[in-house]
């Protein structure tokens, strides 16, 4: 197994304001438990440092004039009128110094993740600072300026490629199915908390994609609260069947672990037990992989599970300790984090709060399996 690590230091020099959940620090906090617990110096295994995309490789989804506005917002100023229509201003898209930047450089380590993967140098390539599904053709949203993802799978359309894209952020990826909602050449598969409780509001197990893409949009939504044993069971019931159906030539993986407990955006119920066989499930289908980040807003979840995303992509995670490394401890300290563990406690439902859970659910998945399943051709 060959894998790279895609990063840069200087993605956690960014800030989109002191009060604003998405904390870029957290992408360095995960670096360093990576770093302390060794996983950057295996023998298959190699570091890149992250490069900005150019505005030729943007405009693959993004449109031009929503280009110039964010670049003019890079000095960190911009007219409230010029920047309402495309998302930007106070709130969750706000305009802060090195915005464009900041939006260049994770779309950069996107495509440098997908180069590296499509000309198979290595099979699996990791970029934490990916994974930004919200973002629209022209206008922010969600946290997200520029979408990275949609950018790299259109890199791969136009190279003939049949992409599968797993999501498991507690958000709908709506930016994702969005871009490529009437074709048949990309799948998408979203897990996430029902938008009926959850920004952006979309992901109705309804919603399958229309045209020549019917079929092959999938959503899996999830009542609030789901824990371990719901989401592994929704993703198992229904992600492999269709990806051995689909046959993709490369694989896009959202990571976002804002459905784990205690984050504060949500609901979830999520530990890294669920979250390691979701990953382990992944590296299973032994596809070129192509691994991002995502959401995450209690960054010590980030980053113990995103280490953990690693170890499991470098076959590393069962040679692990209990323990977090001290050095990483006295750095997480300085950031208000003061967990001792690796890996969470267990946590399960019971009751009759995972009998709603449970039935809510099962509702979409025969929806999925009558509806998608003779579409892509799974069983
Ligand atoms: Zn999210």
């Amino acid at each position: 197994v060959k894998t790279a690590f895609v990063y840069s230091d200087k993605l956690a020099s960014y800030s989109y304001g002191a009060n604003h959940p998405l904390r870029p620090i957290r992408l360095k906090l995960t670096y360093d438990l990576i770093r302390s617990l060794d996983l950057l110096n295996l023998p298959n295994s190699s570091f890149i440092e992250a490069r900005e995309a150019n505005r030729e490789e943007i405009a693959l989804f993004h449109s031009p004039e929503y280009i110039d506005v964010i670049e003019e917002a890079n000095s960190g100023e911009l007219s409230y009128f010029r920047g309402l229509p495309y998302g930007l201003g106070p709130g969750d898209n706000p305009v802060f110094p090195g915005v464009y930047d900041w939006s260049i450089l994770v779309t950069g380590a996107t495509l440098q993740a997908t180069r590296l993967v499509e000309q198979r140098e290595v099979n699996t390539a990791f970029n934490i600072s990916g994974g930004l599904h919200h973002a629209a053709k022209s206008n922010a949203s969600g946290f997200c300026y520029f979408n990275d993802i949609v950018v790299a799978i259109h890199d791969l359309l136009r190279k003939g490629k049949r992409v599968a894209y797993i999501d498991v952020d507690v958000h709908h990826g709506d930016g994702v199915q969005e871009a490529f909602y009437d074709t048949d050449q990309v799948l998408t598969i979203s897990l996430h908390e029902s938008g009926h409780f959850l920004f952006p509001g979309t992901g109705s197990e309804h919603e399958i994609g229309e045209g020549k893409g019917a079929g092959y949009a999938v959503n899996i939504p999830f009542y609030p609260g789901a824990d371990d044993d719901a989401v592994v069971y929704g993703f198992l019931e229904i992600v492999p069947p269709l990806i051995e159906a689909f046959q993709p030539d490369i694989l896009v993986t959202q990571l976002g672990v804002d459905s784990f407990r205690m984050d504060p955006l949500a609901h979830g119920n999520l530990t890294t037990y669920g979250f390691c066989c979701l990953v382990t499930e992944i590296r299973s289908f032994a596809l070129p992989w192509i691994a991002l980040g995502g959401g995450g807003y209690q960054i010590g979840n980030v980053a113990r599970a995103w280490t953990l995303a690693w170890a499991i992509m470098n076959h590393r995670d069962r040679d692990l300790p209990d323990e977090l490394p001290l050095i990483y401890r006295s750095e997480a300290s300085k950031l208000g984090l003061s967990e001792t563990r690796l890996r969470d406690p267990v946590f399960k439902l019971e009751g009759q709060e995972r009998d709603k859970i449970m039935k809510d659910l099962e509702k979409s998945l025969g929806y999925i399996k009558r509806e998608v399943f003779p579409i892509v051709g799974a069983r």
